[in-house]
């Protein structure tokens, strides 16, 4: 009889994983991959590929798999997405591809995101051979990306298959962007992103770290370096603060700070002495995937309590389910309807107590969600030795600061036209978290390809002989 149920993923004991960094969720068995692709019904108009922002042929990889044809069900996934390894772990598939599958409505829908990373992890330590271009090396145009975030490594991937000479410049002395300095090993181990970097390398891409665009070099002296186009990824990582008494204080971060130290100077790993004193009590602010991986990363560093603050509702946390819940097994407190006021401070000048008011819901405001106002009067108080602040980020000013001819938005996004990305100079463009604010990987990947598709057309003007 055909099954028609969803396998249960595998995972890590959250009792064992609360004292390690390993990946929590874990990969299918070839049997629970190939039982769950023959659930797929290859539905003609494929709703599930309307949700994907990349459009991959799921349906098409899907029945690669259940005919047990594995590694043509990889190639392809990689004919749409560079990095099938990283969207089959970190994609919110739940509001994507999975929310339109036809199996959803009347059963559970097809795991499409845990057979993504199911074969893209069977292949991705294969050095497969990257695709010949048909360009002579040294008739090649060059193409500056700056950022090596979600967006940038896409874009040059794309473009170092179209056989342009694409240099990355990344101003960390790691790449990879929030992939490697905000995701936690946990959720996206390092060597996966490293590899996917490798097999980029491979195909051509060149990387130069602690090249900041804008400060090390501006967009000028790229142009002057002999570079045809550019192409700017550099993400959203400055991090919000609420503006509240206290945050100056000892003992509070921001996610970003504390996710980096962890990420970078890896205090995920046993044989690192990390600058991250004793956590003691945890208050983590905000209710999005950041401030879950945050609450998470506290939790295995051995937070002595870890408890989430949130100003609505848990129906309107933002982030993704699953994370949600692993957070809760992982025995992370949650305090909904309460809003930071006041931080308080100790003799020594180190965070003691966190002043909350009482929140409650009132009308829908202008993005759909429930309003949310102060009780009256109603106030409490919570003890901490750490706060960290998870409540959004803004786009780098470093640029806005250089680049005079480039238009920003009010809230400090680069300001593209629509259709091309290109921004107000001729041959820059622009896409990702710099332009959009805030979103996801999926949403940055497609922009570097919207981006490397466009580039393309524009150098088409000026490109060699042969490729005319
Ligand atoms: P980034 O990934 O931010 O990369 C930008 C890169 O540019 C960085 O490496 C930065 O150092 C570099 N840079 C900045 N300025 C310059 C400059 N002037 N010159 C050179 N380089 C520069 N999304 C999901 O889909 N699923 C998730 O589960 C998820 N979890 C997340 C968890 C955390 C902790 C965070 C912070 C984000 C998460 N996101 C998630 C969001 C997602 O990671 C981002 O939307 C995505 O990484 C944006 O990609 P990007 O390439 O635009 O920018
Ligand atoms: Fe398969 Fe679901 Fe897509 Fe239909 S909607 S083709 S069942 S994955």
């Amino acid at each position: 009889m055909a099954n028609t149920k969803r396998p249960v993923i595998p995972m890590q004991n959250p009792r064992e994983r609360v004292n390690n960094f390993s990946e929590v969720v874990e990969n299918l068995s070839d049997e629970m991959a190939k039982n769950e692709a023959k659930r797929c019904l290859n539905c003609k108009t494929k709703p599930c590929v309307a949700g994907c922002p990349i459009a991959i042929d799921i349906p098409r990889f899907i029945g690669k798999i259940a005919s047990g044809d594995n590694l043509g069900a990889y190639r392809a996934i990689k004919e749409y997405s560079s990095l099938p390894a990283v969207c089959g772990r970190v994609c919110p598939q739940e509001k994507q591809c999975e929310k339109n599958c036809v199996q959803g409505i009347k059963s559970d829908p097809i795991a499409i995101g845990a057979l993504e990373r199911y074969v893209a992890d069977k292949y991705i330590f294969e050095n497969f051979a990257p695709k010949a271009s048909s360009c002579q090396p040294d008739r090649l145009l060059k193409v500056a990306i700056a950022g090596s975030g979600p967006a940038g490594l896409t874009c040059a991937g794309n473009l170092a298959n179209l056989g342009y000479n694409v240099t990355v410049f990344e101003a960390l002395h790691a790449l990879g962007g929030v992939l490697s300095y905000g995701i936690p090993e946990f959720r996206l181990p390092k060597a996966i992103v490293e590899k996917e970097i490798d097999n980029l390398k491979r195909a051509g891409v060149k990387f130069e770290t602690n090249v900041v665009i804008g400060k090390t070099f501006s967009i000028k002296d790229l142009f002057s370096q002999g570079f045809s186009a550019i192409f700017l990824g550099t993400g959203a990582g400055v991090p919000r603060f609420m503006g509240i008494q206290g945050e100056n204080l000892q003992g509070v971060y921001s996610a970003n700070e504390f996710l980096t130290r962890v990420n970078l100077m890896k205090a995920y790993k046993d044989d690192y002495d990390t600058p991250i004193k004793d956590l003691g009590k945890v208050i983590v602010v905000g209710g999005g995937n950041v401030a879950m991986d945050t609450a998470r990363v506290a939790v295995r560093l051995g937070a002595k309590e870890t408890t989430l603050v949130y100003r609505r509702s848990e129906e309107e946390l933002p982030a993704r389910r699953e994370e949600i819940e692993h957070a809760k097994e992982e025995g992370v407190k949650f305090k909904f309807l309460s809003n930071p006021k006041k931080i308080l401070p100790n003799k020594n000048g180190r965070v003691c107590t966190l002043l909350c008011a009482k929140m409650q819901l009132s009308d829908i405001d202008n993005y759909g969600r429930r309003k949310v106002v102060e009780k009256k009067d109603e106030v409490f108080y919570m003890d901490a030795d750490t706060v960290i602040m998870a409540i959004g980020t803004l786009p780098n000013p470093i640029l806005k600061a250089s680049e005079a001819k480039l238009k920003f938005s009010d809230t400090g996004q680069v300001i593209v036209d629509q259709e091309t990305l290109m921004t107000s100079i001729d041959g820059v463009f622009a896409g990702g978290d710099i332009v959009s604010g805030a979103a996801t990987v999926l949403l940055a990947m497609s922009a570097g390809k919207r981006a490397a598709k466009a580039i393309d057309k524009y150098l088409k003007q000026h490109r060699c002989a042969i490729c005319k």
